[in-house]
């Protein structure tokens, strides 16, 4: 059996190394992999079926990347919000900490395309240990969002040492785990790691997973494995043209993450993102792909539709409208279309 480190090693980089089953390659899509890096690990690489499909759309680079004049390279303003490299405090209570520069796969709508996988993104034991003195100085932080780049391509040990420390400082109550990794290379998850993250309870994994497509036995597999050492598997998708921007797409995708124990946390509106502009989709596709799902489906399967304000002002949940006037009768539409009413409450 080949171990993930493996299968990683064996990546390909560089889209003239793309197998010949996909055809000759796309005009520019060699530059634009030049300028963003490149990586489809053999196991993401094994999931797609054609040139193009949502897969692809994730992976590989396209010259599209190059033509985006609309969008900033860093549109949450991530770096004027990190008071000590590699840590974003944007909100009082949590911080954002960023502790590896690698992923399994290199996503083409990254929203830190800007330095992910490349040397502009320093991570050194100099930048973690700073991290780790930010938050054990700072004991308003709560909640500690572990993030890259992929922590959990960090080997065990490092990684181990990077949550012992966070383990010791008492003002942390929780530990989140932001990784793409039951995803793009679900055979990370070795039942050493398990057993290791479970020593950290309590721990959280918010995974990302944008196509159902993904949800192979091996993804089920890693989940199943995490969620059997007792931590709560939740999932961001970022909602992408030509992906799964469709009701249908989106509740299957839901539904399948339920069943390996993934409980659906946001839906993110695409970021303006530097080189990502081609996946964005209106704002309206979003809320109606949230009006087919709530009420017609499990609360369990709807995740939080949110927009990340530009310029850092935080996550914005957006509905689908359901009120049709407010005062003494709130009327509202329900999830067929049926118009109903609900008094209110006289206060005087
Ligand atoms: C998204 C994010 C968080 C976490 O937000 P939640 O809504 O609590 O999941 C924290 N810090 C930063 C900088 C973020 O971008
Ligand atoms: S796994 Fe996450 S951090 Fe890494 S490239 Fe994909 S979206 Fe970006």
């Amino acid at each position: 059996m080949q171990g993930w480190r493996d299968i990683l090693k064996k990546s390909i980089i560089k889209i003239e190394d793309l197998p010949d089953r996909f055809g000759p390659s796309e005009e520019g899509s060699a530059r634009a992999a030049s300028v963003y890096p490149m990586r489809v690990n053999q196991y993401y690489l094994g999931l797609i079926q054609k040139k193009g499909d949502p897969l692809w759309l994730q992976a590989v680079p396209s010259v599209e990347e190059l033509q985006d004049e609309i969008c900033y390279p860093d549109p949450l303003n991530e770096e004027n919000l990190s008071p000590v490299p590699n840590l974003i405090h944007k909100y009082p209570d949590r911080v954002l900490f960023l502790v590896s520069s690698q992923c399994a796969i290199y996503c083409r709508f990254c929203t830190r395309k800007r330095k992910v996988g490349t040397s502009r993104m320093l991570i050194t034991p100099e930048t973690i240990a700073a991290g780790i003195n930010y938050i054990r100085s700072n004991p308003e932080i709560r909640d500690v969002l572990i993030s890259g780049g992929d922590p959990l391509l960090l080997d065990d040990d490092h990684l181990a040492s990077i949550l012992l420390r966070l383990r010791s400082i008492p003002s942390v109550e929780i530990i989140r785990i932001g990784t793409r990794v039951p995803c793009t290379l679900p055979m990370r998850i070795t039942l050493r790691l398990a057993k290791l993250l479970k020593k950290f309870h309590p721990l959280y994994i918010n995974t990302h997973f944008n196509h159902p497509a993904e949800i192979t036995p091996q993804a089920a597999q890693a989940c199943v494995r995490l969620a059997e050492a007792g931590i709560p598997l939740s999932c961001q998708t970022v909602l992408l043209r030509g992906v799964n921007d469709n009701p249908n797409i989106m509740r299957t995708l839901m539904h399948g993450l339920l069943r390996i124990r993934v409980r659906p946390y946001y839906l993110f509106q695409a970021d303006m993102t530097r080189g990502t502009n081609h996946f964005r989709t209106p704002i309206e596709t979003g809320r109606d792909i949230m009006r087919s799902l709530i009420g017609h489906t499990s609360g369990l399967a709807i995740p939080t539709y949110a927009l990340d304000a530009p310029g850092g002002g935080g996550k914005i949940p957006i509905l689908p409208n359901y009120i049709v006037s407010e005062g003494d009768q709130l009327v509202f539409t329900n999830y067929q279309g049926k118009t109903c009413f609900y008094d209110c409450v006289k206060t005087r």
